[in-house]
């Protein structure tokens, strides 16, 4: 495997290697969670992604090599008259070189829980980056079946609905 397939790209707080050509492959797989889906969850998230995403993230998905209008589960966790929190998780192929583990010790519950990291933006926006085989999460498989070297993106954010 040659360095130029798998470039370093920073992402949030990581350092992400990143094997684009697989992860293409990975993209849009049939039988995820979101694969195929029209509820209005996933028809917003089609149209608004490049909106509802804040800063320079998108284009940082964009270098990872996600096809961001397909992420592989997508779903509200809450949703009132005006606002929607959703929960969206992307999968490539590579490697977490450096950043925040996905775990953290809470000292509310005494036990570890899930590291979302907050990005610092008004809609809450989160990310956890994570070996898909360490999530409990439904991820996408490589061409012989296997999540070697497959990595999950999970965020959570909030976006005002279309009106
Ligand atoms: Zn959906």
């Amino acid at each position: 495997m040659t360095i130029a397939r798998r470039p370093t790209i920073p992402f949030a707080q990581w350092k992400l290697a990143v094997d684009l050509k697989a992860t293409r492959k990975l993209q849009n797989q049939a039988g995820m969670p979101a694969f195929g889906c029209a509820c209005d969850v996933c028809a917003d998230w089609k149209k608004l992604y490049k909106k509802i995403i804040p800063g320079q993230m998108s284009e940082q998905l964009n270098r990872i090599g996600v096809d961001q209008q397909h992420p592989t589960d997508i779903y509200a966790f809450m949703e009132s008259e005006n606002d929607r929190a959703i929960r969206v998780l992307f999968h490539f192929i590579g490697k977490i070189l450096s950043g925040p583990g996905a775990q953290t010790f809470c000292n509310k519950v005494h036990g570890q829980i899930m590291n979302y990291v907050p990005q610092g933006y008004e809609n809450f926006f989160s990310i956890m980056v994570l070996p898909a085989n360490q999530s409990f999460e439904t991820a996408p498989r490589r061409s012989d079946g296997s999540h070697d070297q497959v990595v999950c993106i999970d965020m959570r954010l909030m976006y005002s609905l279309p009106q």
